[in-house]
């Protein structure tokens, strides 16, 4: 089934002679159980297509839809982003399981379910130790396994990840793609990255969307072949 159909988008950032038109008139759809990557030169336009689809950013036209229902304002509960900089995503006054528990406080869950739910997605990224720990006290890819372990806490029918990769170090970067593709096969998860960098796309996805040079247009659509494992 159709887990995310972006239809018709486009997003123009200012107006008059100033405008910049970012994303133009792209449209695909991402099937329930996928892994896809966009990929493309920097500032060609990804990270505005996916605060669309965040429904962080308005688009200027088109649609987006989640399982069917359109995404018209605000962040819909079923989704979550993981960004580039963990180290500005994670609140350093909490401790680690209280950072992956946070965005559970706005859903209709026990105290002890959000600290269950918390717990289970520290260790499916390998991280049951460190609860206790505070974000500042753990290494750049560590803290990009919490905020992967945050995400993941509230069960998104979509994952969206913004560059996830990019600061890290290589060593890191291939055990944090491992990681993401082990989530995707155990949850069932449907997740969409953003990348500039093709090899990881190649090395991560089932499926690469290769978008040209501003504004983002789709020009290569192609499906990946992993080896058996
Ligand atoms: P990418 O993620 O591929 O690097 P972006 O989506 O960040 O690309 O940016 C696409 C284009 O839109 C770039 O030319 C960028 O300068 C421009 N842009 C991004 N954000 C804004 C903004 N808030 N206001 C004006 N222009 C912007
Ligand atoms: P070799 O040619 O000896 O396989 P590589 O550097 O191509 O060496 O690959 C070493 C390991 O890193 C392999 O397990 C490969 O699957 C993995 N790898 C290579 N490129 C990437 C990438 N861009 N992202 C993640 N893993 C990668």
């Amino acid at each position: 089934s159709t887990m995310l159909e972006v239809s018709g988008l486009n997003h123009r950032y200012g107006a008059g002679e100033k405008a910049h038109v970012a994303v133009n008139d792209l449209s695909f759809t991402v099937e329930a159980g996928q892994l896809a990557s966009i990929v493309g030169p920097s500032g060609c336009g990804k990270s505005t297509l996916l605060r669309c689809i965040a429904g962080l950013i308005k688009p200027t036209s088109g649609r987006v839809s989640l399982h069917g229902e359109a995404i018209s304002s605000g962040v819909p509960d079923d989704l979550a982003v993981v960004f580039q900089d963990y180290s500005r995503s994670l609140f350093p006054w909490l401790s680690v399981e209280k950072n992956v528990e946070f965005p559970l406080r706005w859903r209709n869950l026990s105290r002890s379910e959000r600290r269950t739910r918390a717990r289970d997605s520290l260790e499916s990224v390998g991280l049951s130790g460190v609860g206790s720990k505070f974000p500042w006290q753990l290494s750049g890819g560590m803290q990009q396994r919490v905020s992967i372990a945050r995400a993941l806490a509230s069960r998104p029918a979509l994952l969206l990840m913004d560059e996830p990769f990019a600061s890290v170090d290589a060593q890191t970067r291939f055990e944090l793609e491992d990681l993401t593709r082990r989530v995707q096969r155990e949850n069932g998860s449907t997740i969409l990255v953003v990348t500039h960098d093709i090899d990881e796309s190649v090395y991560l996805s089932d499926r690469v969307l290769v978008l040209s040079k501003s504004p983002a247009t789709i020009v290569a659509d192609l499906p990946v072949g992993l080896p058996a494992e």
